[in-house]
């Protein structure tokens, strides 16, 4: 509906929250955000959640930094303490010239002070999926010439690094197959390890209008979450016990002879391996590890392959396991064995959680592969970037890079000295907090852009006020491989200034020749030859899946989904229809066998916790916790127990409990719900106070270098007296 206050000009954007990627348009009165409502999007169609509604004050907030900031000689760096504080304890305000000028010089520093590059270089970056595209993409850019290191991440790494892995491995790319409305056109919606009643809740309501309609949807994971009060089946199985469970259903599928064998004979490789390996997990062999009986295990494996159309959708719990790899592998089986892919209402959908997190990692923002997902390894490759950035050949490594938590060990060990971080906030974020904002209060040399002094901002040497979304143009590409354009709506408080021309005043204090003319404001316009404009076109000069997208083209459409091959192509909403984009044309059947978490419950630490998100907050809570609507709606940290397992702690809801791991403590209030498995908790993550990640163990999965925040052991106790 409209409201009856009149707005001084209407701006048309996207939200800045999930992957969804939902269209719509700021009310804007006397310089600030009144209201905000939802546009005809081709993901949303004027539907909002409360967080695309109501959150965005965060960009008015008084905390927003406005001058650049310099560490000041008597604030030492404390691992210990990086809560939310007046910045004037920690730095003193400098000129942008000033600023700059340091952070070029503590990077100049660090090169100098080793020949190790690649690597082993002393530098490294952490890009972010909350900027636009081309800001990602002249980061990777800055990090791979300036700093000569491919070690930039961002992340992915902590969010779908596994499927991507699995997908690269299997179908030869890592991007869905079809679009998360796809929903509507299929018989039945296999949903696993996500919640996006919560954590995309525009996509939940495609898929509950689906039921409405006679789709059947099938809930796996280990929390009776929301969604599941719409499920035709709820497969509630034991955490981590994801690779029995899908084995079992792919044991049903091949033992019944419910395969669609001219797919698998035309169009997959390796189907007798697996055919062999799955042998030994039938469903009365699986079904005490997974806590699932063997005849729903059947009825669901057979529902799934006989559907005219059938989804798969993921999140996180898939992924963030040491076995994620693993997991994304079975479910790529899973479609393939029945031909349930390369078509409307089919197909494989990781639900991508930040609304960037496509498109940073097309942009490049990983640290083995150029944009487009290239390899550093192949020549080939290299000299492309090499010839579109004007570098002599041979000047960049072909040795990938370090991950996150790699960087973050390397950081803690000195052998990497100075980190560019741009709005990412690993001291909340990476697995192991504590060991994390340790590495990081030991570089020589932190620069921290954002929009907040967050937790790891408070150990930066130097804090450079970035750009909120709202205050910006440019472009973000959503869940469905779908790239829209959000054009600028605010002016930034004081002195701060747009990320992307940050980037460039940094690479050319670092002696790199950048001509784009970035506008520090935000502002662009359509012409492809200059500022955003001419990073968006030298992007798309070096991706072939963006070759059709031309800049005035976005600017015009607004919304393009890729594959897009040239201008009158009008993209690729369903893709792998006749062939995958594999040597062979040919996807790999990949076999998983079920391997344990990587810490599991003891006498000493006797429960399972499991991190995730909420639907009021975001992430590390830097932007929802400073909106004021979804803040006061969730307020608080919590945990939540099922009313048995709080009983048995002699815990009261409303209480106050203290959870402890191997790593790290944290006190908060105690949540029962019914929904939640025995002997099992979960915090959502978003709360510096009670941070979760202190909690979390960096076991990685070994292929993706994902780590295990879905899964570790901790004792919880009641806090007397509360
Ligand atoms: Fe924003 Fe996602 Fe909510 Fe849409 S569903 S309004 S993109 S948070």
């Amino acid at each position: 509906g409209s409201y009856a206050r009149v707005a001084d000009k209407t701006v048309d954007s996207v939200c800045p929250y999930c992957g969804v990627g939902c269209q719509l348009t700021y009310h804007v009165k006397d310089g600030k955000i009144d209201h905000v409502e939802g546009k005809q999007g081709p993901a949303n169609e004027g539907r909002l959640c409360v967080k695309g509604r109501f959150g965005f004050d965060y960009a008015h907030s008084p905390d927003r930094l406005t001058r650049p900031l310099i560490r000041r000689a008597d604030a030492p760096k404390d691992a210990t303490n990086v809560m939310r504080r007046d910045w004037k304890e920690l730095f003193r305000e400098a000129t942008w010239d000033e600023a700059l000028d340091a952070a070029a010089a503590g990077f100049q520093k660090a090169l100098a002070s080793t020949p190790e590059r690649g690597r082993a270089s002393p530098v490294s970056g952490f890009g972010s999926a909350k900027g636009t595209n081309e800001e990602a993409y002249l980061f990777q850019k800055l990090i791979r010439t300036a700093f000569a290191t491919h070690n930039v991440d961002h992340c992915t790494r902590l969010c779908h690094a596994s499927s991507v892995a699995a997908l690269m491995e299997g179908v030869g790319s890592g991007v869905v197959s079809n679009p998360l409305r796809d929903v509507e056109h299929a018989e039945l919606i296999f949903v696993i390890g996500a919640n996006p009643a919560q954590n995309h809740p525009v996509g939940a309501s495609w898929m509950k209008n689906a039921v409405k309609r006679g789709a059947k949807l099938v809930l796996a994971d280990p929390r009776r979450t929301e969604l599941a009060r719409h499920a035709w089946k709820f497969l509630g199985f034991t955490p981590g016990s994801d690779v029995a469970l899908l084995n079992g259903m792919l044991h049903v599928i091949v033992t019944e002879g419910l395969t669609d064998a001219a797919f698998v004979r035309d169009r997959t490789l390796d189907f007798e391996q697996l055919k062999a390996h799955v042998a030994d997990f039938a469903p009365e062999v699986v079904a005490p590890v997974c806590g699932i009986d063997a005849n729903t295990i059947r009825e669901v494996a057979r529902a799934f392959a006989t559907s005219k159309a059938s989804i798969i959708l993921w999140g996180m719990g898939v992924s963030q396991h040491s076995h994620g790899t693993d997991n994304a592998r079975c479910l790529i089986a899973l479609s393939m064995v029945t031909g349930q892919i390369g078509r409307p209402g089919t197909g494989l959908h990781p639900l991508r959680g930040q609304n960037n997190v496509q498109g940073a990692s097309d942009a490049g923002l990983i640290p083995m592969v150029f944009p487009d997902y290239r390899s550093v390894s192949d020549a080939a490759a290299r000299a492309h970037a090499e010839e579109v950035w004007r570098l002599s050949p041979g000047t960049l490594g072909a040795q990938p890079g370090l991950t996150v938590v790699e960087i973050i060990n390397a950081a803690y060990d000195r052998q990497i000295r100075a980190m560019l971080i741009q709005g990412e906030n690993p001291a909340m974020s990476d697995p192991d907090a504590g060991h994390a904002r340790e590495a990081l209060a030991r570089l020589d040399h932190l620069v921290v852009q954002d929009i907040f002094l967050t937790e790891t901002a408070s150990l930066a040497d130097v804090v450079l006020p970035a750009t909120a979304w709202p205050e910006k143009t440019g472009s973000v590409t959503n869940t469905d491989r779908c790239v829209q354009i959000g054009h600028k709506a605010l002016n930034a408080p004081g002195e701060a200034r747009a990320d992307a021309w940050i980037t460039e005043q940094i690479a050319r204090r670092l002696g790199q020749d950048w001509r784009y003319d970035i506008h520090a404001d935000g502002t662009a316009s359509d012409n492809p030859a200059q500022g955003i404009g001419a990073v968006f076109e030298e992007m798309r000069a070096l991706m072939p899946s963006i070759a059709g997208l031309s800049w005035p083209r976005l600017w015009r459409e607004q919304a393009v989904v890729y594959p897009v091959h040239d201008l009158g192509d009008p993209g690729q909403a369903v893709v792998f229809t006749d062939h995958f984009p594999t040597p062979t044309g040919r996807a790999r059947l990949v076999p998983a066998t079920p391997t344990p978490p990587a810490e599991v419950p003891d006498a000493d630490y006797p429960l399972v916790l499991i991190t995730g998100r909420q639907l009021e907050h975001w992430h590390t809570g830097s932007m929802t916790r400073r909106a004021s609507v979804l803040d006061a709606l969730e307020p608080l940290p919590s945990v939540s127990l099922h009313p048995t397992t709080a009983a048995k702690l002699g815990l009261l809801a409303g209480g106050q409990a203290r959870v402890r791991s191997r790593r790290g403590v944290v006190t908060l209030s105690v949540r029962v719900d019914d929904g939640m498995p025995l002997d099992t908790a979960f915090i959502p993550f978003a709360y510096a106070e009670a941070a979760a990640n202190l909690l979390t163990n960096p076991a990685l999965d070994p292929a993706a270098k994902i780590a295990e925040v879905k899964y570790c052991a901790v004792a919880i106790e009641a806090v007397e007296g509360a």
